[in-house]
C-alpha cells in the first residue's frame, strides 16, 4: 500500500512574516487522524523558519530546486548538501518552470536528481507534456522521455526512494485541471515504465498528480487507482484550501 504524500510548492511567494503565519495555520490544521504524509517545498530563504517551525511535527518540508553540483565557483546556485543541512525531506527537481524559464534539460533534471538522493534528500521528480504536445498526440513520448532519462543515468534502483509528480504544463497555475481519467491514463503510463526495469519498485513509487488541484476537484483525482496524492501549488498558499486537499487524500 502506497502511502499518499500531498506537498505544496509555494513556488516564490511569501514573507518572513506571511510564510511563518502559514505554516502554523497549515500545521495546527492537520487532521491528526490523516494516514498520509503531508509536506511544504519553500523558497530557500525560509527553509530555517521551517525547520524551526515543523521540526518534530508530522508535517515535511523542502526545498523547490538544488544545484547539480556539489560545491564550488556556481555564483547563485544552492547545492543538496545545504538545503539538508536544514532538515528537508523533499526538494523539486525539473518542475515545468524550472525546464521552461531557466533552460533545464532533462540531463540537467537527472543531474540534479542524484544530486539531491547523494545527500539524502527525496527528490519529487516533475514531469509532464505542454497543451501543443498533447494536442499532438505525443504526451506518452514526451512524458516516457523525461523519466527514461532519470531511469537511464540513476538507473531504476533510485527510484525506489523518489517520488514522481505528473503536471501537465497546461495544467499547472491555469485553473484547467486534467480529468481524472487523463491523469489517471499517464499516471499508469509512468508506473508501468518504471515497472518495466522493476516490478516492485513500479508497484511501491509514488506518482503525485500536480496542476490547479483544489478541495473541490481533489477527491476525484485522487480516487484514481495510481494517482497518490497531489503537488499544490496555488491552493498551497491558502491554508484552508490545502488542508482541503490534505483531507481529501485521506
Ligand atoms: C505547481 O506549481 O507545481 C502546481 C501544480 O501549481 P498549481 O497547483 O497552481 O497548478
Amino acid at each position: 500500500m502506497r502511502r499518499r504524500l500531498v506537498a505544496g510548492n509555494w513556488k516564490m511567494h511569501g514573507s518572513l512574516a506571511a510564510n511563518g503565519a502559514l505554516l502554523l495555520d497549515v500545521l495546527d490544521g492537520l487532521p491528526s487522524e490523516a494516514k498520509g504524509e503531508c509536506a511544504v517545498c519553500v523558497p530557500f530563504p525560509y527553509l530555517a523558519q521551517a525547520r524551526d517551525h515543523l521540526a518534530g511535527t508530522p508535517l515535511a518540508w523542502g526545498a523547490q530546486n538544488l544545484s547539480e553540483h556539489a560545491q564550488g565557483a556556481y555564483t547563485g546556485e544552492v547545492s543538496g548538501a545545504m538545503v539538508a543541512e536544514f532538515g528537508c525531506r523533499y526538494v523539486l527537481v525539473g518542475h515545468s518552470e524550472r525546464r521552461a524559464l531557466y533552460g533545464e534539460t532533462d540531463a540537467v533534471v537527472a543531474a540534479k536528481f542524484m544530486a539531491a538522493q547523494r545527500v539524502g534528500l527525496v527528490p519529487i521528480l516533475c514531469i509532464g507534456e505542454t497543451l501543443e504536445q498533447r494536442e499532438s498526440g505525443v504526451t506518452a513520448d514526451v512524458v516516457g522521455g523525461q523519466l527514461d532519462a532519470v531511469l537511464d543515468m540513476a538507473g531504476v534502483e533510485a527510484l525506489a526512494n523518489a517520488v514522481v509528480a505528473y503536471e501537465p504544463v497546461w495544467a499547472i497555475g491555469t485553473g484547467r485541471t486534467a480529468s481524472p481519467e487523463q491523469a489517471q491514463e499517464v499516471h499508469a503510463l509512468v508506473r508501468g515504465r518504471v515497472s518495466v526495469r522493476s516490478e516492485a519498485i513500479g508497484a511501491g513509487i509514488r506518482v503525485l498528480y500536480g496542476g490547479s488541484v483544489k478541495p473541490q476537484n481533489a477527491a476525484e483525482l485522487f480516487s484514481m487507482p495510481d494517482i497518490d496524492g497531489g503537488l499544490i501549488g496555488g491552493a498551497s498558499l491558502a491554508a484552508a484550501d490545502f488542508l482541503g486537499i490534505v483531507r481529501a487524500a485521506g
